[in-house]
């Protein structure tokens, strides 16, 4: 199976809370990670890398406009529960994985084609039937054991000549619901610019800077590699040659809309990606800037610098709450021999937590003192 989002931040967080789940502080179990926004011009391929990276197929994709509400998609990481039956027989790990909409509580998806319909069918409850756009997302949630805790957002592309129910100020209304999203210091954003039209006046990428100035949280994806005019391509582009971007660029190719028709699999799509880039010589010398598997790579490396930079804060955190449970230690007084020494052990064994949680972020040098 291919690299997709957090897959190799998964062993990371993990290990944090089993070493933090014991504390029974729900807060400090929990590390927040920046949500990750597509933007850019409608049709660029946005629904698309984001499925690529989810690695499952739901969202609507398409040459018209599809994404017409904002779609939050919370992965959520569900422990894999083992149910036995009555007589205390086969037990099975409950590996399943579902989808639940807000709008529609307690119906679980076990169907991910489904989860595509019912997208469908809300946007045309929220936004209309004919082309209409609606700053009300849609909430999904899915629960799976083998995924990451994170959020994704799924943004309507920009458009600029009104459709349908669109009213005139269209362009003006998708640029406000973008930018009220990306503008967010915890928002990382992927720029989808297709490759098949003037790279320079990118939408996504005018937007990215504008939420972004500095790029640091801003990552350039070119999508439709495989649709260039002949004798084109786009290395300048992925070497940052024309726009440069301080976290630097990824190509990709995502399934066409023939590809679509004939239900291709993105496993399918995934090994036609791997194949065209293998073939193409200009991009041969560049393998680190193409392809969803180099793309899902850099997003992690970005996660986990992310959780190392909050491993700190978490630290002195844990610093008051083992202070805490000191001083608490104390008030008991010599009187309650029995429970200072109870008081002592577990004190003991935060410790010994401490010390594990240390050892994870920065080797050894663990200053923790609870003194
Ligand atoms: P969005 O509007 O930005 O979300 O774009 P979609 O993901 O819905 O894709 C729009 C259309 O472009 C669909 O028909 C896709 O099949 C097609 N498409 C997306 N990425 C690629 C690509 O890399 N290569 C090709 N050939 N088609 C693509
Ligand atoms: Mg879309």
């Amino acid at each position: 199976s291919h690299p997709t989002i957090g897959s190799s931040v998964i062993p990371i967080i993990n290990k944090l809370q089993d070493i933090l789940s014991p504390l029974g502080s729900d807060e400090l179990s929990k590390i927040p990670l920046p949500h990750v926004a597509v933007v850019g011009s409608q049709s660029s391929g946005k629904s698309s890398v984001l499925e690529a990276l989810v690695g499952r197929d739901f969202l609507p994709r398409g040459c018209e406009i599809c994404t017409r509400c904002p779609l939050i998609l919370q992965l959520e990481r569900r422990p894999t529960a083992k149910s036995s039956d009555e007589h205390g027989g086969v037990v099975v790990d409950d590996d399943r994985e579902w989808g639940e909409f807000l709008h529609l509580p307690h119906s679980r998806f076990y169907d991910f084609s489904r989860i595509r319909k019912e997208i469908q069918t809300e946007t045309e409850r929220e936004a209309g039937k004919n082309k209409g756009v609606s700053e009300k997302p849609i909430r999904l949630k899915i629960s799976s054991p083998n995924v990451l805790n994170i959020t994704l957002i799924d943004l309507p592309g920009i458009t600029k000549v009104p459709v349908g129910d669109q009213p005139t100020d269209i362009e003006a209304r998708i640029r406000k619901m973008i930018m009220d999203h990306i503008r967010q210091e915890n928002c990382i954003i992927l720029a989808v610019s297709p490759a098949n039209s003037d790279l320079a006046t990118s939408d996504a990428l005018q937007m990215a800077k504008e939420a972004d100035p500095k790029g640091n949280r801003t990552i350039g994806v070119i999508t439709k590699l495989d649709i260039m005019d002949k004798g084109t391509n786009a290395c300048n582009f992925l070497l940052g040659k024309v726009i440069p971007l301080h976290l630097g660029y990824i190509g990709v190719v995502n399934r066409s809309q023939a590809d679509i028709n004939k239900n291709k699999s993105i496993g399918e799509a995934l090994s036609f990606e791997e194949q065209f880039f293998h073939d193409h010589p200009e991009y041969h010398n560049i393998q680190d800037r193409c392809g969803i598997p180099q793309l899902a790579k850099k997003l992690n490396e970005i996660l986990e610098q992310h959780i190392r930079e909050t491993l700190p804060a978490l630290k002195s955190q844990l610093n008051s709450y083992f202070q805490a449970i000191e001083e608490e230690m104390r008030t008991y007084g010599d009187a309650m021999e029995s429970k200072e020494k109870k008081g002592a052990i577990i004190l003991d064994m935060l410790r010994s937590y401490n010390e594990a949680f240390c050892s994870l972020i920065d080797g050894k040098n663990c200053e923790m003192s609870t003194e």
